[in-house]
């Protein structure tokens, strides 16, 4: 069952946009190294950030976005690597599963956490499978091909980014909010 976005909560407060507006939560996994905190980072580089999680600039663990697509405006909350959380409690409306195209293991860990979200949680909500730092063409270990089928065989959208020369970054947070918007209205949800 999909909760209404007022029956959830967010510590960060949006500031500039006015209500009423939907709310969403995203939660970002993926190994260490792999550049999540760079995908967050730049995000809350751009235009549409409303709020950080705190003054830190290396703890941005959570931001608040304000999105606007197709003339509608929606809050975005982000969430990195949540530890000791119960995912659902979190009532997560998509996830992000990163992994690194230069790096076999986080790869591997990405297969693990993509089926665990689908067979374990047996989440239906979006599931974005990341192939990062497609920059280092030179030191790629994972194959394009290899992402694609992955997230093929666990129902995900698959999307290649460099999240350190912001290629794609815009493109899949457009891409997360529209999936997010069409599982809300599909029949029997
Ligand atoms: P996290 O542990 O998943 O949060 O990863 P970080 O965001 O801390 O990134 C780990 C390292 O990878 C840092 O040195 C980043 O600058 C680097 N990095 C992140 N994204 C990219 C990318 O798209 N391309 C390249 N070449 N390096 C990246």
């Amino acid at each position: 069952q999909h909760l209404a976005s007022e029956e959830r909560t967010c510590p960060l407060t949006l500031s500039e946009v006015p209500a009423p507006l939907s709310y969403f939560r995203v939660v970002v996994f993926g190994d260490d190294g792999v550049g999540k905190t760079t995908l967050v980072r730049q995000l809350a580089d751009g235009d549409y950030c409303d709020a950080v999680n705190d003054e830190q600039e290396d703890d941005l663990h959570q931001i608040l976005l304000s999105v606007e697509l197709d003339e509608e405006e929606s809050a975005m909350e982000v969430v990195d690597s949540p530890v000791n959380t119960d995912i659902d409690s979190l009532r997560p409306d998509a996830f992000l599963v990163v992994y690194s195209v230069s790096d076999r293991k986080s790869f591997e860990t990405a297969a693990e956490v993509t089926q665990h979200l689908r067979s374990d949680l047996g989440t239906d909500r979006t599931v974005y499978l990341v192939a990062n730092k497609t920059d280092l063409r030179r030191q790629q270990r994972v194959s394009q091909k290899e992402g694609r089928r992955l997230a093929d065989a666990n129902d995900c959208q698959f999307m290649e980014i460099s999240a350190a020369l912001r290629v794609n970054v815009d493109v899949l947070l457009m891409g997360v909010l529209t999936h997010i918007r069409r599982q809300l209205v599909l029949p029997g949800e």
